[in-house]
């Protein structure tokens, strides 16, 4: 089992050391991942400058690129071998409901879409590193856990854990995604050479939050698992848009 680690908080954060260290007796694992804390990089590839792999002092592989780049870059060769499967994180915040389409930690996985192994994204529910032994362990189990499933291709887990001791975590559940209220509007700011920026503001509260949710099942002390997919298409618009079309052109 060969594995590719990589996160969007940067290749220094605690968490993918926590993550590495979990599954490094498990599989041959190879880190790949950004040299600076890209969260809310999405999937988004750097296309207008070349990539730089850096090897640091502890084999992890620094890029100067996002966290989708890190993926795409170890997959299609930079490494002698492709992985089986990717896992990202821990990121240290959620990704619940809309925070899917801004991660790069769930995004990182989603790259991973194309291998055998279903890929694995990882987020603790909390700013601090105090918790990751719980989310590692947790992690671990999962990882060892993938190779008796079989999804098909272009799945994700999204995996969220509370931020508790182990102790206190109640069980898994599996969840869909709930969704936020909108973002408070962003935070006017001004240098000291009186030119005006805006920083975004925090993701929204739950809005839809009820049991079945991701949200609910980490605010109960349940370690969250959505299953993603790519296709977002929304089939049950079809047919009131064939309305909508006809006589159109
Ligand atoms: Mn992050």
């Amino acid at each position: 089992m060969r594995i590719l680690i990589s996160n969007d908080d940067g290749v220094t954060a605690p968490g993918i050391a926590a993550l590495h260290a979990a599954l490094a007796d498990y599989a041959e694992c190879v880190v790949i991942a950004p040299d600076q804390d890209k969260s809310g990089a999405s999937s988004s590839l750097t296309l207008d400058r070349p990539l730089h792999p850096q090897t640091l002092a502890n084999g992890f592989i620094s890029l100067n690129g996002t966290p989708t780049d890190c993926v795409h870059l170890g997959l299609n060769g930079l490494l002698p071998q492709t992985p089986d499967m990717v896992v990202s994180g821990i990121n240290l915040g959620a990704n619940l409901g809309d925070d899917v389409l801004y991660s790069g930690t769930v995004a990182a996985a989603l790259e991973g879409r194309f291998l055998g192994g279903t890929s694995l994204a990882f987020s603790l529910l909390s700013r601090q590193p105090d918790n990751l032994p719980t989310a590692a362990h947790i992690a671990r189990r999962l990882v060892e856990a993938q190779s008796r499933l079989s999804l098909p291709p272009r799945t994700v887990l999204n995996v969220n854990i509370p931020n508790l001791p182990l102790e206190h975590i109640r069980g898994i559940q599996l969840t869909r995604l709930g969704h936020r209220a909108r973002a408070a509007a962003p935070t006017k700011v001004v240098n000291p050479r009186g030119k005006e920026g805006y920083w975004i503001a925090v993701a929204g509260d739950a809005e839809d939050g009820g049991p079945g949710t991701d949200f609910h099942a980490v605010m109960q002390g349940y370690v969250s698992i959505t299953p993603l997919q790519l296709d977002r298409t929304f089939s049950d618009a079809f047919e009131q848009l064939d309305g909508w079309l006809e006589g159109l052109l």
